[in-house]
Protein backbone atom coordinates (compact mmCIF):
# COMPACT_ATOMS: atom_id res chain seq x y z
CA UNK A 1 0.00 0.00 0.00
CA UNK A 2 1.67 3.12 -1.35
CA UNK A 3 0.64 6.96 0.18
CA UNK A 4 -0.85 9.30 -1.52
CA UNK A 5 2.70 11.42 -1.08
CA UNK A 6 4.34 8.44 -2.67
CA UNK A 7 2.07 7.88 -5.32
CA UNK A 8 2.49 11.78 -6.36
CA UNK A 9 6.39 11.53 -6.12
CA UNK A 10 6.38 8.68 -8.50
CA UNK A 11 3.81 10.28 -11.02
CA UNK A 12 6.48 13.42 -11.27
CA UNK A 13 9.45 11.05 -11.48
CA UNK A 14 8.31 9.32 -14.62
CA UNK A 15 7.20 13.07 -15.93
CA UNK A 16 10.66 14.06 -15.30
CA UNK A 17 12.45 11.38 -16.62
CA UNK A 18 10.25 11.27 -19.64
CA UNK A 19 10.89 15.09 -20.21
CA UNK A 20 14.90 14.25 -19.92
CA UNK A 21 14.74 11.80 -22.22
CA UNK A 22 13.41 13.61 -24.66
CA UNK A 23 15.48 16.45 -23.89
CA UNK A 24 12.69 18.37 -22.52
CA UNK A 25 12.93 21.18 -19.25
CA UNK A 26 10.70 18.89 -16.84
CA UNK A 27 9.51 22.20 -15.81
CA UNK A 28 7.46 22.64 -19.56
CA UNK A 29 5.15 19.35 -18.36
CA UNK A 30 2.25 19.81 -15.95
CA UNK A 31 0.77 17.48 -14.24
CA UNK A 32 -3.51 17.62 -14.21
CA UNK A 33 -5.26 15.26 -11.82
CA UNK A 34 -8.00 13.65 -12.97
CA UNK A 35 -9.80 12.66 -9.82
CA UNK A 36 -13.10 11.94 -11.63
CA UNK A 37 -14.90 8.72 -9.03
CA UNK A 38 -12.49 9.88 -6.01
CA UNK A 39 -13.80 11.53 -3.11
CA UNK A 40 -13.26 14.66 -2.17
CA UNK A 41 -11.15 13.95 0.64
CA UNK A 42 -8.71 12.43 -1.74
CA UNK A 43 -8.16 15.31 -4.04
CA UNK A 44 -8.05 17.44 -0.34
CA UNK A 45 -4.83 14.96 0.17
CA UNK A 46 -3.62 15.45 -2.94
CA UNK A 47 -4.02 18.98 -2.96
CA UNK A 48 -2.11 19.28 0.63
CA UNK A 49 0.88 18.11 -1.02
CA UNK A 50 0.79 20.89 -3.29
CA UNK A 51 -0.87 19.81 -6.53
CA UNK A 52 -3.54 22.51 -7.85
CA UNK A 53 -5.02 21.27 -10.93
CA UNK A 54 -7.81 18.67 -10.88
CA UNK A 55 -9.68 17.07 -13.50
CA UNK A 56 -13.36 15.57 -13.98
CA UNK A 57 -15.51 14.31 -16.81
CA UNK A 58 -19.13 14.56 -15.21
CA UNK A 59 -20.25 18.33 -14.92
CA UNK A 60 -22.17 16.68 -12.16
CA UNK A 61 -19.33 15.42 -10.12
CA UNK A 62 -16.78 18.32 -11.04
CA UNK A 63 -19.80 20.84 -9.73
CA UNK A 64 -20.12 18.69 -6.62
CA UNK A 65 -16.28 18.49 -5.78
CA UNK A 66 -15.89 21.81 -6.27
CA UNK A 67 -18.79 22.82 -4.22
CA UNK A 68 -17.24 20.69 -1.18
CA UNK A 69 -13.77 22.06 -1.70
CA UNK A 70 -14.61 25.48 -2.39
CA UNK A 71 -12.30 26.50 0.29
CA UNK A 72 -9.34 25.68 -1.84
CA UNK A 73 -7.34 27.24 -4.04
CA UNK A 74 -7.80 24.67 -6.69
CA UNK A 75 -8.03 24.63 -11.00
CA UNK A 76 -10.21 22.34 -12.32
CA UNK A 77 -10.31 21.05 -15.88
CA UNK A 78 -13.20 19.44 -17.42
CA UNK A 79 -12.03 16.28 -19.74
CA UNK A 80 -14.87 14.44 -20.39
CA UNK A 81 -18.20 14.64 -23.04
CA UNK A 82 -20.05 18.02 -22.65
CA UNK A 83 -23.38 18.72 -23.56
CA UNK A 84 -24.07 21.94 -24.36
CA UNK A 85 -26.96 22.64 -21.50
CA UNK A 86 -24.01 21.31 -18.77
CA UNK A 87 -21.40 24.05 -20.35
CA UNK A 88 -22.98 26.69 -18.65
CA UNK A 89 -22.54 25.52 -15.06
CA UNK A 90 -19.02 24.01 -16.03
CA UNK A 91 -17.64 27.68 -17.41
CA UNK A 92 -19.55 29.17 -13.96
CA UNK A 93 -16.65 27.64 -12.12
CA UNK A 94 -13.91 28.87 -14.03
CA UNK A 95 -12.63 24.90 -15.24
CA UNK A 96 -10.25 25.06 -18.34
CA UNK A 97 -12.76 22.76 -20.93
CA UNK A 98 -10.46 19.83 -22.64
CA UNK A 99 -13.27 18.49 -25.03
CA UNK A 100 -14.42 21.07 -27.56
CA UNK A 101 -14.84 19.17 -30.93
CA UNK A 102 -17.85 21.69 -32.09
CA UNK A 103 -18.33 25.27 -32.69
CA UNK A 104 -22.26 25.02 -30.59
CA UNK A 105 -20.08 24.19 -27.61
CA UNK A 106 -17.36 26.44 -28.33
CA UNK A 107 -20.40 29.29 -28.38
CA UNK A 108 -21.91 27.93 -25.46
CA UNK A 109 -18.87 28.26 -23.54
CA UNK A 110 -18.05 31.73 -25.02
CA UNK A 111 -21.29 33.18 -23.57
CA UNK A 112 -20.43 32.07 -20.25
CA UNK A 113 -17.14 33.74 -20.50
CA UNK A 114 -18.31 36.95 -22.21
CA UNK A 115 -20.69 37.60 -19.17
CA UNK A 116 -18.41 36.46 -16.90
CA UNK A 117 -16.16 38.71 -18.40
CA UNK A 118 -13.48 36.07 -17.96
CA UNK A 119 -13.03 34.16 -20.86
CA UNK A 120 -12.71 30.19 -21.05
CA UNK A 121 -9.79 28.52 -21.65
CA UNK A 122 -10.50 25.55 -24.35
CA UNK A 123 -8.60 22.65 -25.96
CA UNK A 124 -10.14 21.11 -28.99
CA UNK A 125 -10.50 17.38 -28.64
CA UNK A 126 -9.15 15.22 -31.56
CA UNK A 127 -10.24 12.23 -32.70
CA UNK A 128 -6.98 9.67 -33.11
CA UNK A 129 -9.35 7.14 -34.16
CA UNK A 130 -9.30 3.80 -32.34
CA UNK A 131 -10.68 0.04 -33.11
CA UNK A 132 -14.12 -0.19 -33.98
CA UNK A 133 -17.07 -1.34 -31.62
CA UNK A 134 -14.75 -0.47 -28.40
CA UNK A 135 -15.55 1.41 -25.82
CA UNK A 136 -13.59 4.69 -26.16
CA UNK A 137 -13.94 8.23 -24.96
CA UNK A 138 -16.39 9.39 -27.37
CA UNK A 139 -16.36 12.73 -29.45
CA UNK A 140 -12.64 14.65 -30.87
CA UNK A 141 -13.30 16.91 -34.19
CA UNK A 142 -12.00 14.73 -37.26
CA UNK A 143 -8.26 15.72 -37.39
CA UNK A 144 -9.08 16.98 -40.99
CA UNK A 145 -11.63 19.74 -39.40
CA UNK A 146 -9.46 20.77 -36.63
CA UNK A 147 -7.77 23.68 -37.91
CA UNK A 148 -10.75 25.25 -39.36
CA UNK A 149 -12.43 24.90 -35.84
CA UNK A 150 -9.33 26.50 -34.54
CA UNK A 151 -10.08 29.22 -36.47
CA UNK A 152 -13.44 29.80 -35.66
CA UNK A 153 -12.80 29.28 -32.00
CA UNK A 154 -9.77 31.67 -31.66
CA UNK A 155 -12.06 34.35 -33.45
CA UNK A 156 -14.69 33.73 -30.74
CA UNK A 157 -15.09 36.79 -27.77
CA UNK A 158 -15.15 34.60 -24.75
CA UNK A 159 -13.34 31.84 -25.14
CA UNK A 160 -9.23 31.71 -25.08
CA UNK A 161 -7.86 28.39 -27.40
CA UNK A 162 -4.97 26.95 -25.37
CA UNK A 163 -4.17 24.11 -27.74
CA UNK A 164 -5.33 21.11 -28.50
CA UNK A 165 -6.16 17.19 -26.33
CA UNK A 166 -6.26 13.94 -27.26
CA UNK A 167 -6.40 10.50 -25.89
CA UNK A 168 -4.33 7.28 -27.57
CA UNK A 169 -6.22 4.96 -29.30
CA UNK A 170 -6.67 1.66 -27.28
CA UNK A 171 -4.93 -1.37 -27.93
CA UNK A 172 -1.97 -0.19 -29.89
CA UNK A 173 0.84 1.55 -29.73
CA UNK A 174 0.52 5.30 -29.02
CA UNK A 175 3.36 6.78 -30.22
CA UNK A 176 2.34 7.07 -34.11
CA UNK A 177 -1.13 8.92 -32.87
CA UNK A 178 1.06 11.07 -30.31
CA UNK A 179 2.98 12.19 -33.66
CA UNK A 180 -0.17 12.31 -35.65
CA UNK A 181 -1.71 14.82 -33.02
CA UNK A 182 1.86 16.75 -32.95
CA UNK A 183 1.85 17.61 -36.32
CA UNK A 184 -1.35 18.98 -36.31
CA UNK A 185 -0.37 21.38 -33.01
CA UNK A 186 2.12 22.29 -34.39
CA UNK A 187 0.07 23.37 -37.73
CA UNK A 188 -2.69 25.13 -35.55
CA UNK A 189 0.16 27.11 -33.53
CA UNK A 190 0.95 28.07 -36.60
CA UNK A 191 -1.90 29.99 -37.29
CA UNK A 192 -2.04 30.83 -33.19
CA UNK A 193 0.77 31.12 -31.27
CA UNK A 194 -1.37 31.17 -28.07
CA UNK A 195 -2.30 27.79 -28.36
CA UNK A 196 0.50 26.11 -27.26
CA UNK A 197 -0.21 23.56 -24.79
CA UNK A 198 -1.24 19.78 -25.62
CA UNK A 199 -2.77 18.20 -23.09
CA UNK A 200 -2.28 14.52 -23.91
CA UNK A 201 -0.63 11.25 -21.99
CA UNK A 202 -2.44 9.08 -19.09
CA UNK A 203 -1.60 6.79 -16.24
CA UNK A 204 -0.29 3.97 -19.03
CA UNK A 205 1.13 6.60 -22.08
CA UNK A 206 2.40 9.73 -20.57
CA UNK A 207 6.28 8.70 -21.54
CA UNK A 208 4.75 8.34 -24.73
CA UNK A 209 2.66 11.75 -24.83
CA UNK A 210 5.99 14.02 -23.83
CA UNK A 211 8.70 12.42 -26.23
CA UNK A 212 5.70 13.69 -28.36
CA UNK A 213 5.37 17.05 -26.92
CA UNK A 214 2.67 16.94 -24.66
CA UNK A 215 2.72 19.92 -22.36
CA UNK A 216 -0.10 18.62 -19.73
CA UNK A 217 -0.64 14.81 -19.02
CA UNK A 218 -3.93 13.85 -17.32
CA UNK A 219 -3.37 10.98 -14.84
CA UNK A 220 -6.31 9.51 -12.71
CA UNK A 221 -4.82 5.76 -11.88
CA UNK A 222 -1.77 6.29 -11.04
CA UNK A 223 -2.01 8.51 -8.62
CA UNK A 224 -5.07 7.00 -7.47
CA UNK A 225 -3.39 3.70 -6.36
CA UNK A 226 -5.91 1.20 -6.45
CA UNK A 227 -8.54 2.17 -9.14
CA UNK A 228 -12.04 3.28 -7.50
CA UNK A 229 -15.08 1.16 -7.97
CA UNK A 230 -17.05 2.97 -11.03
CA UNK A 231 -19.61 4.77 -9.40
CA UNK A 232 -23.02 4.33 -10.53
CA UNK A 233 -23.14 7.11 -13.19
CA UNK A 234 -20.55 5.68 -14.90
CA UNK A 235 -21.88 2.09 -14.82
CA UNK A 236 -24.92 3.66 -17.19
CA UNK A 237 -22.55 5.68 -19.24
CA UNK A 238 -19.15 3.49 -19.76
CA UNK A 239 -16.11 5.99 -20.45
CA UNK A 240 -12.64 5.22 -21.36
CA UNK A 241 -11.19 5.89 -17.65
CA UNK A 242 -13.43 3.53 -15.86
CA UNK A 243 -12.89 0.39 -18.74
CA UNK A 244 -9.30 0.96 -19.09
CA UNK A 245 -7.07 -1.06 -17.28
CA UNK A 246 -4.27 1.19 -15.15
C1 LIG B 1 -9.90 9.15 -16.90
C2 LIG B 1 -9.23 10.01 -17.86
C3 LIG B 1 -7.86 10.27 -17.77
C4 LIG B 1 -6.97 9.60 -16.73
O1 LIG B 1 -6.77 8.27 -17.12
P1 LIG B 1 -5.89 7.25 -16.26
O2 LIG B 1 -5.65 6.13 -17.19
O3 LIG B 1 -6.73 6.86 -15.10
O4 LIG B 1 -4.66 7.96 -15.87
C5 LIG B 1 -7.29 11.14 -18.69
N1 LIG B 1 -8.04 11.72 -19.66
C6 LIG B 1 -9.35 11.50 -19.79
C7 LIG B 1 -10.10 12.18 -20.88
C8 LIG B 1 -9.99 10.64 -18.91
O5 LIG B 1 -11.30 10.40 -19.05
Amino acid sequence: MTSPADRLQAVRARIAAAARAAGRDPATVSLLAVSKTWPAGAVRELAALGQGDFGENRAQELIGKAAELADLPLRWHFVGQLQRNKAAGVARLGAVVHSVDRMSLARALARVGTEAGRPVEVFLQVDLGGPEGELAVRGGADPADVPALADAVAAEEGVVLRGLMAVAPRGTEPGPAFARLAALAERVRRDHPGARELSAGMSADLEEAIAAGSTLVRVGTALAGVRPLPSREDESHPSHGSQQPG
